[in-house]
């Protein structure tokens, strides 16, 4: 055991992903001598194109959005200090419903056990101690990140290893809060310059999504890494939804998204829980 290093495994869907996701456990961890690495199941082809141009729209060239994506996934791993990216490049499917899911070589058309298998091996090469990924609805619903954990979980059955593994959740009450500032922030983002006009965001349309506090099992403290996020975020500035969040500033940026939270699905270690850290038990 002790002839490699303790090793993080983020399993994702799309360009950004890690860095909304889990830019701060993988900012800290690669902090503490952690070995990180971050597969991303997608290249992202079905998000914006430069100046905002949305798939689907004059102009939107899908092989173009890729390159463009691919480039700020490494500059996001550049700053998260991410020790290994693994592309699996599979075609972005889009959202729900859409003609993409269908597409050739789409990720969400791709039986489950070929993309299992390619992450398997790559989970035989890395051994990772934790392995982070979705829920079964993809934390959102997204296609993609339905598949980013349907192909996890049987990886994970096709490997003799026994990471503790995860899924990203928020908790109700960080959703709330987050509600509170969409409404206040408003249009013009009074607390720090807008990058570009944005519509406002009712609270009535946040998505349900995440946790009661109380069924989330473990809290990570992430708040000196809230620069490197908001850094990380930054480099995928081409994305429409991540403008909200740069227009909060960093330091607003840090306060609401600050710490990170995980449902622990699996452990060997026994550590208690609630508990405070990805690796509690393993070191
Ligand atoms: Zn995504």
């Amino acid at each position: 055991m002790a002839d490699r290093p303790l090793t993080l495994m983020a399993v994702h869907a799309h360009p950004d992903d890690e860095a909304s996701g889990t830019g701060g456990v993988l900012a800290r961890y690669a902090a503490e001598g952690i070995r990180t690495v971050l597969v991303t199941c997608t290249d992202g082809r079905c998000g914006d194109g430069p100046g905002g141009v949305k798939p689907g729209e004059d102009g939107h060239d899908p092989a173009a959005v890729a390159a463009m994506r691919r480039k700020e996934l490494e500059a996001s791993c550049e700053v998260l200090e991410v020790g290994h990216l693994e592309l699996l490049e599979y075609a972005d499917s889009g959202m729900m419903g859409w003609e993409s899911n269908d597409a050739p070589g789409s990720f969400w058309n791709t039986p489950v056990a070929d993309g299992a298998a390619r992450l398997a091996e790559l989970m035989r090469h890395y051994q990772p101690d934790v392995v982070v990924t979705y829920d079964e609805n993809g934390f959102y619903g997204h296609p993609d990140h339905i598949q980013a954990h349907r192909i996890t979980v049987a990886a994970l059955e096709l490997v003799d290893l026994s990471p503790k593994v995860y899924w990203t959740t928020v908790p109700h009450s960080a959703v709330r809060r987050f509600g509170e500032v969409m409404r206040e922030s408003g249009p013009d983002g009074e607390r720090s310059e807008p990058v570009e006009p944005v519509e406002p965001v009712e609270a009535a349309e946040l998505p349900e999504i995440g946790l009661p506090d109380e069924e989330i099992s473990t809290w990570v403290d992430t708040t000196a890494f809230g620069g490197r996020k908001f850094d990380a975020l930054a480099a995928h500035a081409s994305q429409g939804d991540n403008i909200f969040f740069l227009r909060m500033g960093k330091e607003r940026f840090t306060e609401l998204m600050g710490v990170e939270t995980f449902v622990r699905v699996r452990d060997t270690t026994g550590a208690a829980l609630p508990e405070n850290d990805l690796f509690a038990g393993l070191r």
